[in-house]
Order: C-alpha cells, then sequence, then structure tokens
C-alpha cells in the first residue's frame, strides 16, 4: 500500500551520520570546559559561534537563497543536540534560529529575508524573541503590549519579561497585540522586527539562578517608532506564525535536553566504571546502575519522539500535539539523567570540576519553558483526548 506520507526511517541516513559525527567534532572542540569557563568569564562564546558559523551550521535550516543549507528543522535538531551533548547547550540557537529564522523565512518579504536572513546564517545577525509579559504568563493571547498603526508605519508601546539574550540581540522579535477579536475578547497578534538600539527601548536584566551564556531581561518599550517594514506577515495574523516558530522552538528544547541528559549519562558512566569504593566500581550495584538505565530508556524514548515531531515540522504536517509531547518527555529526561548523574558522583556531583551542577538550572528550566509543562499536558488533554479545557 502506498501513502504520500512521508516515511521515518527508524535508523539514521548517511546524511544524518555525517552532520552528527561534524557536528560533534565541532562541539567537543570547545566542551564543557570552554563553555563554563566563557559563562564565569561573563564573555560571550563567539569563538563557538564563528566555529559553527564557518561550517555553515546555523544556516543548516534557513533556505539556500539567502546563504543557509536549506535544510530541515532536524538537521538544526541534530547540532543542536550534538552541541548540548558536548556539555555547550546554547538557548541562542533555539531562540535566534530556529524561532526568528524559520518566521522570518516562511512569513518575511524579500527585502526583509534579504536583510535578516543573510545576517542569520553567517552568524553577524542574533535575534531575541519577546512575548512573555509578567501579568499575562502563559495566557499569550491576553498579551498587552501593543502596537498601533500611524501616519508611516506603527507605534510600539508596553512591556515583556525574561526575554533572553538581549545583550547579544541585534534585533527582537516582537509578539504584540494589534486588535481585539470582538467576538472572543481575545487579542489579535502581530509580529514585528524591532532593532535593539531603537529609541525608546530600555532593559534590565532579571536575576536567575541560570549559569548560562545569555542573561535574560525585561524590556520597556516606551513608544517606540517602527516602520511599515517592521511588521512581519499580515497585521492582526501573527498567531499562525507564532506557533510555526514555537513548534521548532519547542523541539529545539527537547534536543537541548536530550544533549544534557546524553552528556550526563556519558560523565555518570565513565565516573561508576571506575569509581571503587568497596570491592567492585560502584557500577556494579544495581542501585546504582538501575537509575542510570532507566534514564537511558527515557531518553531514547525522547529521542524518537523529538525526531519524530521535527520530520512532521520538516514535511509541512501538523506537528504541534508531537512537538509538546516531544518537550515534555526530554524536559523530564534531562532533568532525570542529570541529576541521577550527580547522585551517582556523590559529593564529586557537587563540584565545578565535574561539570554537572552547573548545568542543573539550565536542564530544570526546559520543564517551564518555552512552554510549562502543566500547559503541555493542557494541550494534550484538551487537543488529544479531546476533554474540556479548564480556563
Ligand atoms: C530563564 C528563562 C528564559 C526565558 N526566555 C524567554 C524568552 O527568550 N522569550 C520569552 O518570550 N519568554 C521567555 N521566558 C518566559 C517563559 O516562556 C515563561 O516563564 C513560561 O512560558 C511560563 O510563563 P510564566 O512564567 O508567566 O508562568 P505562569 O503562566 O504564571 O504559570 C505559573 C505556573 O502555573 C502553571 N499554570 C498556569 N496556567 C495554568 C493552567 N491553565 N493550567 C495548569 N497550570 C497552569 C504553569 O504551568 C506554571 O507552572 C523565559 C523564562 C525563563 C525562566
Amino acid at each position: 500500500m502506498t501513502t504520500d506520507l512521508p516515511v521515518m526511517n527508524l535508523l539514521p541516513s548517511e546524511d544524518d551520520i555525517a552532520l552528527r559525527k561534524v557536528a560533534g567534532d565541532v562541539a567537543r572542540r570547545f566542551g564543557h570546559k570552554y563553555f563554563a569557563e566563557k559563562i564565569a568569564a561573563g564573555e560571550p562564546i563567539d569563538e563557538l559561534w564563528n566555529a559553527l558559523a564557518e561550517v555553515g551550521f546555523l544556516g543548516v535550516s534557513l533556505p539556500e537563497e539567502y546563504g543557509g543549507s536549506g535544510g530541515g528543522l532536524w538537521q538544526l535538531a541534530i547540532i543542536a543536540e550534538e552541541l548540548a551533548a558536548a556539555g555547550c547547550p546554547l538557548q541562542l540557537l533555539v531562540y535566534s534560529q530556529s524561532i526568528c529564522g524559520n518566521i522570518l523565512a516562511k512569513y518575511g518579504t524579500e527585502e526583509q529575508k534579504n536583510r535578516w536572513l543573510t545576517g542569520l546564517v553567517t552568524g553577524r545577525i542574533k535575534f531575541s524573541f519577546a512575548i512573555t509579559e509578567s501579568d499575562v504568563g502563559s495566557n499569550s493571547q491576553n498579551l498587552a503590549t501593543q502596537v498601533r498603526a500611524v501616519d508611516g508605519g506603527y507605534v510600539l508601546s508596553g512591556q515583556k519579561t525574561f526575554i533572553s539574550g538581549v545583550e547579544h540581540a541585534d534585533a527582537i522579535l516582537v509578539v504584540a497585540r494589534t486588535g481585539t477579536d470582538e467576538r472572543t475578547g481575545k487579542g489579535l497578534l502581530s509580529l514585528f522586527v524591532v532593532e535593539a538600539d531603537a529609541p525608546g527601548l530600555s532593559r534590565t536584566v532579571v536575576p536567575t539562578a541560570l549559569v548560562a551564556p545569555d542573561k535574560q531581561w525585561a524590556l520597556y518599550f516606551d513608544d517606540i517608532r517602527l516602520g511599515p517594514d517592521s511588521l512581519i506577515g499580515e497585521l492582526h495574523k501573527g498567531f499562525k506564525p507564532m506557533f510555526d516558530g514555537l513548534n521548532p522552538e519547542r523541539v529545539l528544547t527537547a534536543v537541548f535536553s536530550t544533549g544534557i541528559g546524553r552528556y550526563a549519562l556519558d560523565k555518570a558512566t565513565a565516573y561508576v566504571n571506575q569509581r571503587q569504593v568497596w570491592s567492585v566500581p560502584i557500577g556494579a550495584h544495581q542501585a546504582v546502575a538501575h537509575p542510570l538505565a532507566e534514564a537511558k530508556i527515557r531518553l531514547e524514548a525522547a529521542r524518537l519522539m523529538t525526531e519524530k515531531a521535527a520530520r512532521l515540522y520538516d514535511a509541512g504536517l501538523p506537528a504541534g500535539e508531537t512537538a509538546n509531547m516531544a518537550k515534555f518527555v526530554a524536559s523530564q529526561a534531562g532533568v532525570d539523567c542529570l541529576d541521577h548523574a550527580i547522585q551517582v558522583h556523590g559529593g564529586n556531583g557537587f563540584t565545578l570540576e565535574y561539570g554537572l551542577t552547573d548545568l542543573w538550572w539550565l536542564a530544570r528550566l526546559v520543564k517551564v519553558a518555552p512552554v510549562s509543562s502543566e500547559m503541555v499536558l493542557n494541550y494534550v488533554a484538551e487537543h488529544s483526548l479531546g476533554l474540556p479545557k479548564s480556563y
């Protein structure tokens, strides 16, 4: 029987294997020590970013006309997972390349794509993505940040919070309310590119426990003038483009988690094979081995579901359900692997030398952002199981 549906091979293609190998080689050239030292010094990870640009990885999922490789989300996911598996989980790839790159490639005008994508591909341009507002939270259709049309363009006013990486960003893709649906009372949303040095834009750091190359920021938009070319896609119709960016974000955060999980399990297995406090390596004790084995099983299940989500997205098929599920299982798998890796290291698990605890908050973050586990369960209850919505 033949169908028009794409085939997902259970075994990796030769191209996937080759890409994974090159990505892993680049990532391991830097490794967790580099990553941790750069963060401790408060310096950007420019050398790693430039190395990724040099081999064409920053544009792997972006169109060839703008200097990219024309690959898909799955290729970007392979690269992001290999980076995290080498101890260099990069949030920047999530919001700059996967969310903003994808949205711009799909919904940008020719001029916008020439302006922004060409720079994203070479690493010259970095984007932040801003949707979260402190008074709105997960209820993103209730955004208060507003854009109103004026003669010759738009004016943006309001504020956002927890926006990552603005200190490195050249521009921010902002989701704003441009109207209200009279029937439902929900916001009509639109997407705008705001240059990071736009007059009227100010920011303050939101201190967090994260040990990461990027900071989080509260942004204040004080009547920022935007040109007509700052609108991405159609006015009031930003919901679909937004989700076209958020599904890749879920996949990329899933591989961020599975990569951290692989990194943690590699460390754990190396340690328990050599650490001996009685007559055998501690890995011989089932109380040590079984939690690692269980974490491995859950990790591989999460990786499989994540690949399915990426492949559905690349095939242009509905990917929301699988991308949400993948993020859910992957975020838990990543946390479990890291938690067990810390546990089997005993006291050493808490030293910076073993490079585990400094990743804790990054791994833990994925259960809350970009979408919380509870909101994924709401989605699955409603859309997959047909249950009534409670909110
Ligand atoms: C380090 C970090 C980086 C971030 N980076 C970015 C970024 O770059 N850009 C950006 O736009 N945002 C960013 N965020 C924001 C992030 O996406 C949000 O924190 C996340 O979506 C949760 O929203 P909230 O914090 O407002 O939580 P809330 O919506 O207030 O939720 C609080 C808790 O209540 C639960 N809850 C809420 N409503 C329901 C419900 N109906 N049913 C069940 N449970 C519910 C939630 O699951 C959560 O556990 C970042 C956050 C952090 C911490």
